[in-house]
């Protein structure tokens, strides 16, 4: 069998003109576009480009996107700050805190400041909870990225197999809980699993979220099985590559996310998405 590739970068394009297009109607109904303001503490390079990039796309579907650049040794309270003002500001809809932080300051601290009804990032305690218990809420950007993605190749997720590779609160943890929404049956595999290649062997969808390069070896991936990569790494000629043995990979799988081109792109698209879906929420609760 040879895969066929789910295409990121055109599914991430259609909903970004999804998400301008309803942008527009939102402008109509309520005399100003939808508000993403984007926290920067420090100038560390990769979160520049990220920040510009937000911004930039926010601004491409019609938002009002902003960026908030705080000096690298801004204080716990100068943060909560900024964060207590957008949250305040009845323009936000959307407020997204650039990680990491600097050392100095306790990010689950300044993430758990943010109104969960603007936390588009769905990084919250409060959207972490409604996520674990099922209620409608604000979801991670890649995870909810994912979860179009199987969508979009009309893989039914009821009764498969999952594996989750990678339990973290920003991309493996909530990624189980949106497959388990689907009635898909999750295994969250992590650091401390033993014999990963049986566990991946047994399952029909397969989602690596470690960022280590060639973990999951095309040889373990079960024939007709869908496979997300998430992991973002550089291979020895320092090309961008993911957790997963792509070519092997390939020969076995029935559909496979490359990297880049896969997950990547569909991000800041569902950042849109959830900015947008937080303004529709917010101007409803009026
Ligand atoms: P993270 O917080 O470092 O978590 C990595 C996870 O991988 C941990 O749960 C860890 O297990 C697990 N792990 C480490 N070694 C393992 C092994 N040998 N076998 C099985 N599991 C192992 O990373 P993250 O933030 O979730 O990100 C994961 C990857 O996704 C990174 O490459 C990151 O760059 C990428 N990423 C991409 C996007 C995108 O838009 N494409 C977005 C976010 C992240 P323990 O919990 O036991 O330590």
């Amino acid at each position: 069998m040879t895969a066929q590739l789910i295409d990121g970068k055109e599914i991430a394009k259609r909903v970004r003109a999804e998400v301008s297009l309803r942008t527009q109607a939102f402008v109509k109904a309520h005399g100003r576009p939808p508000g993403l303001e984007v926290v920067l503490v420090g100038d560390d390079p990769a979160s520049q480009v990220y920040v510009r990039n937000k911004e930039r796309a926010s601004i491409e579907v019609g938002m009002r996107g902003a960026v908030h650049r705080l000096p690298g040794d801004s204080s716990q309270a100068n943060v909560v700050q900024l964060v207590r003002r957008l949250n305040d500001d009845d323009n936000v809809d959307g407020i997204l805190v650039q990680l990491p932080l600097p050392l100095q300051i306790d990010a689950a601290a300044i993430i758990d400041c943010i109104d969960s009804s603007k936390d588009v990032d769905g990084l919250t305690t409060e959207s972490a909870g409604l996520l674990a218990l099922g209620q409608s809420g604000l979801r991670p950007c890649t995870p909810v990225g994912c979860m179009r993605l199987l969508a979009e190749v009309g893989c039914n997720l009821e009764g498969k197999r999952a594996v989750v590779i990678g339990r973290s609160n920003l991309v493996g943890k909530p990624i189980a809980q949106l497959l388990l929404a689907k009635n898909a049956t999750v295994t969250m595999a992590h650091s401390r699993t033993t014999d990963l290649a049986a566990v991946v062997a047994d399952s029909d969808i397969v989602v690596a979220a470690v960022g280590r390069r060639a973990l999951v070896k095309g040889a373990w991936i079960k024939p007709g099985a869908v496979v997300l990569d998430v992991g973002t790494n550089r291979d020895d000629a320092g090309k961008l590559c993911g957790d997963v043995e792509f070519a092997a990979a390939c020969e076995r799988a029935s559909f496979i996310t490359p990297v880049p081109g896969g997950v990547g792109p569909m991000t800041i698209a569902m950042l849109l998405s959830n900015t947008l879906d937080a303004a529709i929420a917010r101007m409803q609760l009026r």
